[in-house]
């Protein structure tokens, strides 16, 4: 999972607290000091991408700048989990999620399996997951259920 990675430039792969620790590098801290996961935009066709690679996955172009992703997305496919590896409860809700930003992330949703839909509204967010096996906070990532009815 490591190859193509690139440290981006202003961004930090090391956790703020020593006590916690980033589930992989796609997660980092972007320029303004917040967690986020690394995904790229490219300065040839500006499409988004993620993870950053060394090449824009859309035209080969290279040097993808590193892109923070957060906030806003709808389901675009899911499926409920009933059977996991330990140390993850389940049913819990797997998801295919296109966020705002313009690239698509699987991930878990924090949401009963009724609960979510095709077009469902989420929200990304880099937030503890989990301990590991030291007792750090685990950074990951994961779907939240959007507050807000759409407008
Ligand atoms: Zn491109």
């Amino acid at each position: 999972m490591n190859h193509g990675l690139r440290a981006p430039e202003g961004w930090s792969r090391s956790p703020r607290d020593t006590n916690e620790v980033f589930v992989s590098d796609v997660v980092g801290v972007d320029q303004q000091g917040n967690y986020a996961l690394i995904g790229g935009r490219c300065t040839h066709c500006s499409r988004a991408s993620f993870p950053l690679r060394d090449r824009c996955p859309h035209c080969q172009s290279p040097e993808p700048i590193p892109l923070p992703l957060e906030g806003d997305g709808a389901v675009y496919s899911f499926t409920v989990i009933r059977q996991a590896a330990p140390g993850f409860s389940v049913p819990y809700v797997l998801a295919s999620v296109d966020l705002k930003a313009g690239v698509r992330i699987i991930g878990q949703v924090e949401a009963a399996p009724g609960e979510v839909t095709i077009g469902t509204a989420v929200q990304l967010e880099v937030e503890p997951i989990g301990e590991d096996s030291t007792g750090r906070s685990v950074i990951g990532f994961r779907f939240h259920l959007s507050e807000e009815d759409q407008a």
